[in-house]
């Protein structure tokens, strides 16, 4: 019987050198250099890739994926134990070859990508040597994407695309998109749209602007975009014409899932310093850690985390077993609407225990808030994903046999009572 939450000792040694790595090689970037997709940035160039040389050394690099594209194929259980350690740090995911939106975009194109398309786009991707974006959501419609309205349409040997693409994510450094287009408006609303691999350097994209989250100030890091009669060529259609849904629904599995590992890391890292902070922190004679109150939180924390981490490992681990994203779709959905909850849940907490320190911005904790919002919304906002948990729920269940549960219990008593009068030698008429 297989029910087991231990890590094997040999993958733990290689859970304690990434820890040790990203602690003290990785976790220092977050405080120098600026943005990791900017990966031409010659202050980034100067100390990157020679982390990333390491971490190839070791046989770490980009682990999500199978052997045949350059992974370790260690599978989703084992990638959860990783990036809750990577998650700790901007840096790390760039560093260890797994950032989103990169990885699932690297899904995407292994899973659908032509031979050519792989040459091109694939690999150099996988090497980091370029980064990319996915541009679906539009300025007037997200989470409904039957809403959309951007257009790609035939025009002799090239698709010709036109429309508004807004909060597609690190589009400034992306040496490629992918874009969602509606093909075929007349289709049944889940087959109007195809993908499409845009070169970013295609005349036609114009970056309206850089929006930035938060109190971010300056240029953000998700672009509002409009193509206007952007060309690329027939054969940069990426899976089959009018499969577009079918594609991004490919991506989203592993990337809302990816998305929870790292966040059980940030999570744990807010858990970590309030814990410091308690019980270093004095006030009338005594540490913050002897209030109850103060022990109620640290309480609430501990149980929110481990419930959502559990959730995540084993989601991770179904994920393994069945080997189809379609069978595991609730659980990710589950996950994806947890994880809103206890990010902030934890963070603010965190935030109100440092007192002032915990509101300035010498603190994490103010843009983990902000992120924690985030995390409800990209890939999805969480009352989708709450719906899709409850439908599916409901879909598996099945009612007592005809009976409206008014009559249910009734009818329970009765076949008891049936069943074991005798023995408890009771007559039914006293019953
Ligand atoms: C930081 C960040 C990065 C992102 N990166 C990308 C990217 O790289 N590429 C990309 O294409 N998109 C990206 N997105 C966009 C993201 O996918 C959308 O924000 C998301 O799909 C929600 O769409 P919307 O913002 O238009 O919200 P809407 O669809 O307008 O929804 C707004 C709110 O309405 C409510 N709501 C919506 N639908 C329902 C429903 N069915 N039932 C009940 N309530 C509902 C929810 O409260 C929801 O939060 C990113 C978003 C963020 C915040």
């Amino acid at each position: 019987m297989a029910w087991d939450f231990e890590t094997e000792p040999e993958f733990q040694r290689q859970l304690d050198w990434i820890d040790q790595f990203v602690r003290e090689e990785v976790e220092p970037l977050d405080y120098l250099l600026d943005n990791p997709y900017d990966i031409h940035n010659p202050r980034n160039k100067k100390i990157v890739p020679r982390l990333q040389a390491e971490v190839k050394r070791r046989g770490l690099w980009a682990c999500h994926l199978g052997p045949e594209l350059g992974g370790q194929g260690y599978g989703q259980l084992k990638l959860a134990l990783m990036n809750e350690i990577l998650g700790r740090s901007r840096f790390a995911p760039i560093v260890f070859g797994c950032q989103a939106p990169d990885s699932g975009n690297a899904e995407i194109l292994a899973h659908y990508g032509t031979p050519e398309q792989k040459e091109k786009y694939l690999y150099p991707l996988l090497n980091n040597e370029i980064v990319s974006c996915f541009s679906m959501t539009e300025p007037h419609a997200g989470a409904d994407p039957k809403m959309f309205t951007c257009r790609a349409e035939l025009d002799g040997d090239f698709w010709v695309i036109n429309g508004e693409k807004w909060f597609s994510s690190n589009a400034r450094f992306a040496s490629f998109l992918i874009v969602m287009a509606v093909t075929d408006p007349e289709a049944p609303p889940y087959q109007r749209m195809s993908m499409f691999l845009v070169p970013s350097d295609t005349p036609g994209i114009r970056i309206i602007r850089n929006v930035g989250l938060g109190t971010e100030r300056g240029e953000g890091d998700h672009a509002y975009i409009r193509y206007e009669d952007v060309r690329v060529p027939r054969d940069n259609l990426l899976g089959k014409r009018g499969q577009g849904f079918e594609v991004a629904q490919t991506r989203l599995g592993g990337g809302r899932i990816h998305h929870a590992m790292r966040t059980v890391g940030q999570v744990k890292k807010a858990f970590d310093m309030m814990c410091e902070r308690v019980l270093s922190r004095q006030t009338q004679g005594e540490v913050l850690a002897n209030k109850q109150m103060v022990q109620e939180q640290i309480a609430d924390s501990w149980i929110e985390m481990e419930q959502f981490r559990l959730l995540v490992l084993r989601t991770a681990w179904r994920i393994d077993k069945y080997k189809d994203y379609r069978l595991v779709r609730k659980d990710i959905a589950a996950v994806k609407a947890l994880m809103p909850q206890v990010y902030y849940n934890v963070v603010s907490r965190a935030l109100r225990l440092h007192g002032a320190l915990g509101i300035s911005n010498e603190m994490p904790f103010s843009s983990q808030i902000i992120e924690s919002f985030v995390m409800g919304l990209a890939d999805g906002p969480t009352e989708v994903h709450k719906v899709t948990v409850a439908r599916q729920v409901l879909r598996e269940y099945t009612p007592a046999a005809g009976l409206f549960p008014t009559a249910h219990i009734p009818a329970q008593r009765e076949k008891a009572i049936q069943k074991y009068a005798q023995l408890l030698e009771l007559e039914v008429g006293n019953l």
